[in-house]
Order: structure tokens, then sequence, then C-alpha cells
């Protein structure tokens, strides 16, 4: 699957659940994603869940703002680094990011960093419409 099908079918999924959740505050929502909450009532928001994996290996995660507003991706590629075609990027450079090398590809590397899953960062960032915080992140594509 490409970051671009990924994405889209995750904005449905959170769309949805944001629909079941109307009801609830700002706050309820963002308590409500907390990862062993969604384990627990939503074991089809991520593939995850059902192997009670996480996929940041932190206390405290919460699945809000999964994938992250500072990631930027193509999947037709961003240009050319070191030979190998850019398949997406930080934007922030975060320092806790990497990148990793495929064979014809670059792609962000994620799995060390918890910017995106704190709460404060959530807090922060926080809108309803989860399409709204994500607007930079595919390039070339219209949300
Ligand atoms: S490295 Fe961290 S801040 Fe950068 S895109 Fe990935 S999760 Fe977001």
């Amino acid at each position: 699957m490409g970051y671009i099908s990924w994405f889209k079918e995750h904005a449905k999924k959170h769309k949805e659940l944001m629909r079941r959740l109307e009801a609830l505050s700002d706050d309820e929502v963002i308590e409500y994603f907390r990862f062993e909450n969604m384990l627990e009532k939503e074991p089809d928001f991520c593939p995850l869940y059902k192997k009670n994996k996480k996929c940041h290996d932190i206390e405290n995660l919460n699945c809000y703002l999964c994938a992250c507003p500072n990631f930027r991706f193509n999947d037709d590629g961003l240009g050319l680094k070191d030979g190998l075609v850019l398949k997406s990027y930080c934007s922030i450079d975060s320092k806790d990011g990497k990148q990793f090398k495929g064979k014809s590809a670059i792609h962000q590397n994620c799995s060390a960093c918890s910017v995106p899953h704190s709460e404060d960062y959530i807090k922060e960032h926080f809108d309803r419409d989860w399409l709204k915080i994500m607007k930079s992140v595919p390039i070339g594509f219209e949300v």
C-alpha cells in the first residue's frame, strides 16, 4: 500500500470515529485516543492493535495524530537524494527521526520519534478534523 492509499483510508476511519465521539469534549476525545483505550474499544482502527503492539515503544502513547503533521510524502517521489528517490521526509528534521535507504528509494523512519504522540503536542495542534491538521502531509495532493 502506498502512502496516499493509507492516508486516505486513515482519514476515513478517523472521520467516522470522530462522528461517533461527537458528544465528548476535546479533552475526552484525546483521552479516548490513548493506546490502551483504543486497543480495547477500536480494534479495527490500527492493524497493530490486534497484535497488542505499539508503533513506538513509549509510555502514554496517544494515537490521535497518527501519522504526524510533520511528515511529508509523495509516492511518486520528491526528487533525488544520493541517487535514490526521496519518497518522504520530516519537515522539522526531528532529532529522533532517521532516513531509511532502500534499493531505489529513501523513506523517513519515525520509529524512534515520539513528537506527535504526546498529549501536550496533540492539545497544541488539536482540531476535530484530522485532515485539517494533516493538510500539508501529502505533497502535491489536495486534501
Ligand atoms: S520524525 Fe517525528 S516529527 Fe518528524 S515526521 Fe516522523 S514522527 Fe513526525
